[in-house]
């Protein structure tokens, strides 16, 4: 690994995320190019991205390894060739979503209202009723623990429900394969997405989204569903009737029950007290285990 000039490494109280909560980091870096990003993993090999932190809770008392912030140019530009898009890791998916609609170019407005870089899409596979972000993706660009630049083509890309299975790479950029089409009609389409977003989740609370990923049942559950389907997380943490429920400053949202609203009072723990009791109670009632759909960061003892 080649390192091409002296990093600046800076110590954050708090790191920002959507959560409006939690701790800092003891190091944070901001690389201007590929090759400063090599030479902070050449510094830290455990580093932490941080994207738009909207699927993030730092625990409070932060973390030890370094984090970086994928906000330089290097990391901003869009380039296009007819339906073709590379785009940086840290454009932000909203602004993406608007300019390819007026441009007419369709695969992401189905995403409308998911706040996100296009790095943090990727890794998480964001998506919902109106498709996932790897029906988009043509390649990833990346770059592994050891320092090496990969190009990862879709097929070999192990995405899955709400995962990407690229959980040791850094990404740096997305190849994207959209399909033309009328922009009147993908302008219609993507304010639809973002009302319903609206009518149904509590978006102007804080929170990270979703806090557990939506359960596949091992075995029936009368009045749910049959055995291999997937079924809402929100459901089954409403009915077991965990709406309301309180630790300190967080809750469970009245309007989307696998949302966690946090106001000012809030503390990580918080948050991690009340998702360990929805999921007990959620087991205790249908006997399903509920999986954490956000990354929690917490420091190393
Ligand atoms: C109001 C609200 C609504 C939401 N609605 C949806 C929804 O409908 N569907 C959905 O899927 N999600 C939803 N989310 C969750 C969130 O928008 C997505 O998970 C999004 O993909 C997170 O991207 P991010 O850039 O904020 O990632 P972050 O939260 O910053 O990071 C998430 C994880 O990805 C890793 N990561 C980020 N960037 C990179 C990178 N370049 N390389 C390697 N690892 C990286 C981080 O290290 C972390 O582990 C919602 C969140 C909020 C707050």
């Amino acid at each position: 690994m080649a390192t091409t000039r002296a990093l600046t490494f800076e110590r954050v109280a708090k790191l920002p995320t959507w959560f409006g909560i939690g701790g800092g980091a003891d190091r944070v870096a901001k690389p201007a190019s590929v090759e400063d990003l090599v030479a902070c993993l050449e510094s830290d090999p455990g580093l932490k991205v941080l994207g738009d932190g909207a699927n993030l809770l730092v625990d409070d008392d932060g973390v030890s390894e370094l984090v970086v912030v994928l906000d330089q140019p290097a990391f901003r530009s869009v380039e296009r060739d007819g339906n073709r898009m590379l785009v940086g890791a840290g454009v932000k998916l909203p602004k993406l979503i608007n300019d390819t609609v007026r441009d007419g170019l369709s695969g992401l407005e189905g995403l409308g209202g998911v706040p996100a870089t296009i790095g943090g899409a990727a890794i998480m596979n964001a998506g919902g009723a109106y498709g996932q972000f790897a029906d988009a993706v043509a390649a990833i660009h990346a770059i592994d623990r050891q320092g090496r630049v990969l190009r990862l083509a879709r097929e070999q890309v192990p995405f899955s429900y709400r995962h990407s299975g690229l959980s040791d790479v850094i990404v740096t950029a997305v190849e994207l394969n959209l399909k033309p089409a009328d922009p009147v009609r993908l302008r219609e389409f993507h304010l639809e997405v973002m009302a319903r977003k609206k009518a149904s989740q509590p978006l102007s609370s804080n929170s990270a989204g979703c806090v557990f990923k939506n359960p596949t049942l091992i075995r029936p559950i009368e009045g749910i569903a049959d055995a291999d389907v997937r079924v809402s997380a929100g459901m089954l943490i409403d009915r077991a009737g965990c709406k309301g429920m309180r630790v300190g400053g967080a809750e469970v949202s009245h309007s989307h029950a696998n949302f966690i609203t946090t106001d000012r009072d809030a503390m990580a723990g918080h948050v991690i007290d009340l998702m360990d009791q929805v999921r007990a109670r959620v087991f205790d009632t249908f006997g399903v285990s509920l999986e954490p759909e956000i990354a929690i960061w917490k420091r190393k003892p």
